[in-house]
């Protein structure tokens, strides 16, 4: 067998080695993020009932957060910044979401 025909074949493997290894790296990467993906969206939990509930977490003049509330499921009450003569800003002292609203 010709010498050469071996330097090619084993160029070849010397390739395919290295091919491998870098998809091996990307199927690595992949699967961190798709765990990482799958982690975030167990935690967005949210349903046909998701609006209710955070209508029940909003007693008469108590405004929760309603960002922190469908996210988390947390209750944070937002305080109201006085505006100007027709807006009240309300903020979330949690994730610092604002809210405008017009008097
Ligand atoms: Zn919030």
């Amino acid at each position: 067998m010709f010498k050469e025909f071996l330097e090619v074949a084993q160029e070849e493997i010397n390739t395919i080695k290295q091919e491998n290894q870098t998809l091996d790296e990307e199927e690595h990467r992949i699967t961190t993020r798709l765990d990482e993906i799958s982690k975030i969206r167990s935690e967005f939990v949210i349903d046909n009932n998701s609006l209710n509930a955070y209508i029940s977490a909003c007693p008469s003049n108590r405004y929760t957060c309603p960002i922190c509330f469908i996210r988390i499921g947390t209750s944070i009450e937002m305080k109201p910044i006085p505006g100007d003569n027709d807006t009240d800003i309300f903020k979330c002292s949690h994730c610092s979401s604002f809210i405008e609203v017009k008097a």
